[in-house]
């Protein structure tokens, strides 16, 4: 019997490498808590990222997770071990739980090479100089191997602490924003390449931006955040497709929120019953501009934006205002053009 249960226990740790339990931390001065009540698991191996917007509580929480703060209610647990706050510990901060900080933490007199080899200073030559390499192509830093960090940009300097943090192999990583400073073509190169590296160390990442398309295209989950409390936790597919709110809807984007009233102008008939005010998400690419014969909506054309790959068109029927992708550059304002929603798409949300 006990056997039985302690694999079992043994898998259930294994299963999930954290657990955030109500974790509630509120500042000195502060109205509301930074971090209000936050519950989540992250199994091993899993692409974990929270997003929401600036002020959130995204920071605040992964400093908790790593033991930089105390908290004031609920608890954390890594590897089914408790994480002791500063005021617990000698020295603060979990070990085996690895921050990339947002301001570097770099060996300013020593090299790039020096600065990642400190962290594995006690593994073999050979194993030191594979690890180094490894990570200097994963970040694109081999031609400043022998640079000191004050003659690197902020970018070079950020890839350079999240290369060091990674050196040790962590069980968790913890990134905040960590492509913040880079521009666009580094940053996609990048940060496809170290969700590859990530996979196969199968280390557990959690991972912040205010980015919601890097939020979508790598993560495992998402949980968006909102003063302080995660307001939906899914796949990104779910969290796109179904989104709780209509926040989390516009958080991703080309969302259109529509009163069910307004549907009927749509053409569209709901077959149960639903309030009048209740609220649904049609997304801008879930609206298809369609043969002239075939339409039964026709809208006026009231706004064209160019979005470079297609435009963003805004468009009119009756009062309701709709906006919609299209790639036909012929269409022009004021023109009236026939309309074909996909229905099957329009998500109606649960709560507003
Ligand atoms: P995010 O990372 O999502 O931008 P933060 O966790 O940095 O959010 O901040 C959450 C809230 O807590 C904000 O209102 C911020 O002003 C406040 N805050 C963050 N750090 C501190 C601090 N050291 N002292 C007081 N308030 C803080
Ligand atoms: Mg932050």
């Amino acid at each position: 019997m006990f056997v039985y249960f302690s694999i079992i226990l043994l898998e259930l740790i294994q299963y999930f490498m954290l657990e955030i339990r109500n974790v509630v931390k509120k500042y000195e001065g502060q109205n509301s808590p930074a971090v209000n009540n936050v519950s989540f698991s992250v199994k091993e191996g899993t692409f974990f990222t929270l997003t929401g917007e600036s002020g959130s509580g995204k920071s605040t929480l992964l400093r908790i997770i790593k033991g930089l703060e105390d908290i004031d209610s609920g608890e954390v647990l890594f590897n089914g071990t408790l994480v002791k706050g500063p005021s617990k510990k000698l020295i603060a901060g979990e070990e085996g739980i690895e921050l990339a900080h947002q301001d570097y933490n770099l060996f300013p007199r020593h090299t790039v090479y020096e600065n990642i080899q400190y962290v594995i200073r006690r593994l073999s030559n050979e194993d030191q100089e594979k690890k180094i390499n490894e990570l200097l192509d994963v970040f694109h830093l081999q031609e400043f191997r022998d640079k000191i960090p004050s003659t690197l940009s902020g970018g070079q300097q950020q890839r350079v602490a999240i290369a060091k943090a990674l050196a040790i192999s962590p069980r968790v990583l913890l990134l905040d924003e960590p492509f913040s400073n880079l521009d666009m073509i580094l940053r996609n190169e990048i940060k496809t390449e170290l969700a590859d590296y990530l996979r196969q160390t199968k280390a557990s990442v959690i991972f912040v931006t205010h980015e919601s398309a890097d939020a979508l295209s790598l993560s495992d989950q998402i949980a968006v955040m909102k003063d302080g409390k995660i307001i939906q936790q899914g796949t990104p597919e779910t969290i796109y497709t179904k989104p709780a709110t209509p926040y989390v809807a516009t958080y991703f984007g080309n969302a259109n929120i529509v009163k069910v009233k307004n549907l009927e102008k749509l053409s569209i008939t709901s077959t149960n019953e639903v309030a009048t005010e209740s609220l649904v998400c049609i997304r801008y690419e879930d609206i298809e501009i369609t043969e002239n014969g075939t339409a039964m909506l026709f809208a006026k054309v009231i706004r064209k934006d160019y979005f470079g790959s297609c435009f963003r068109l805004e468009v009119r029927l009756d009062k309701l205002r709709l906006w919609l992708y299209s790639n036909a550059t012929s269409i022009k304002r004021g023109d009236l053009i026939p309309l074909k929603i996909n229905t099957e798409k329009i998500h109606l949300f649960t709560s507003n």
